[in-house]
């Protein structure tokens, strides 16, 4: 059978560890093991949305509503922006970002990305022929490097993407840069704010002034629903509407559909979520500079990049000593813009927090 010559380019993605795959190879318990390694919300699914779902399981025999009208007037409420204004990923954001190179890509396209950054970027974008240009992320200051940025912008520029906060890093960037970006180019700019709420802002105030800014949010983090899998997208009314025209019809299960639709009404869950978050942030933040051999970075959102060079061994030294004792953090050595001296850490809860710090005691 005769493939398409850019798939012997594709290497396979990896994500994080799953709390299955570590059990095994481990020989640990499931119920043993601490996760902080995919920036999850540690407090477990709304309640409301876990009975919302028992009770919607009855109808998983009929293909879901293709018409999800009710979930986008609740998500432009939670936005504040209109209906026409929203695209609904069932893949999560992860199929907003595939559908942002069906819709926009031809191949040769260039799209830059301040690295180190997300990494499915890449991934989702290298299938339609489009070609990564690196910009940076000055990581002393934890901020963006916006010159880099506007440097690299050519007619070839179809994509550009802004991750704020900035995963792996936690970084923000400031609306003043994303604006000057904006205004350099007719390139479609990807705000990602997938952990905009543990920041506490939002660049949605930009879609009234600039046609070419999309941003890009997600249910799996504060919300909960990383397993349900969904996303969304904000845009003019025309990109919307384009970008509608390449998505597959049922990716929205009728559970993800439900679970999405009763989590925001669920004000507290979320709020409570939020507050607690935060707080055991800057208790994992302090405990973790306490250590001779870490510099954590300053983060808004819900995990810390930290350095590990000084401890003398690699991230992947370490990661494999957390996850013989059963506690999963993210090696970032393979991430582009890092070394081998970089772990990231999810926020727990606060016990999940404090074995972490005295694990590292254990083992430094
Ligand atoms: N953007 C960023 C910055 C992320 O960290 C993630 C999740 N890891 C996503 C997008 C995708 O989220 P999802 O596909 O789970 O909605």
């Amino acid at each position: 059978v005769k493939k398409r010559k850019i798939i012997e380019k594709i290497n396979p993605y990896v994500p994080g560890k799953s709390i299955e795959e570590i059990a095994k190879k481990y020989g640990l318990k499931k119920n043993d093991i601490i996760k902080l390694g995919s920036n999850e919300n540690p407090l477990g699914p709304s309640p409301k949305v876990i009975d919302a779902i028992k009770q919607n399981l009855h109808e998983i025999h009929r293909y879901p509503e293709s018409n999800i009208n009710d979930l986008k007037k609740a998500i432009a409420s939670y936005s504040g922006v209109s209906e026409n204004e929203i695209i609904v990923g069932g893949d999560g954001a992860d199929e907003i970002i595939d559908l942002l190179g069906k819709t926009f890509i031809e191949p040769g396209d260039e799209f830059i990305v301040p690295l180190p950054s997300y990494t499915y970027y890449e991934y989702a974008l290298k299938p339609y022929g489009a070609k990564l240009v690196p910009a940076s992320w000055d990581i002393k200051k934890n901020k963006l490097n916006v010159d880099s940025v506007l440097e690299k912008i050519t007619n070839k520029t179809k994509l550009i993407f802004l991750c704020s906060p900035n995963n792996p890093t936690g970084g923000l960037i400031d609306k003043k840069e994303i604006k000057k970006i904006l205004e350099s180019t007719s390139a479609l700019v990807i705000v990602d704010e997938a952990y905009f709420e543990f920041a506490g802002i939002s660049n949605v105030d930009l879609l009234e002034k600039y046609p070419n800014i999309l941003i890009l949010r997600t249910f799996s983090k504060v919300l909960g629903l990383a397993g349900m899998r969904v996303g969304y997208g904000i845009s003019n009314p025309e990109i919307i509407s384009d970008m509608h025209k390449v998505k597959p019809i049922f990716s929205l299960t009728r559970l993800s559909y439900i679970a999405a639709l009763t989590v925001l009404k669920d004000k507290k869950y979320i709020r409570n979520s939020i507050n607690y978050i935060i707080k055991s942030r800057e208790y994992l933040y302090k405990e973790l500079s306490k250590f001779k051999e870490f510099k954590p970075l300053k983060s808004h959102a819900n995990f810390i990049l930290v350095d590990i060079r000084d401890s003398g061994m690699t991230s992947t030294e370490i990661c494999e000593k957390l996850l013989k004792r059963g506690i999963i953090v993210r090696d970032c050595s393979s991430f582009r813009g890092l070394d081998e001296y970089w772990i990231r850490i999810t926020v727990g809860k606060i016990e999940e927090n404090k074995k972490l710090i005295d694990t590292l005691k254990e083992i430094l």
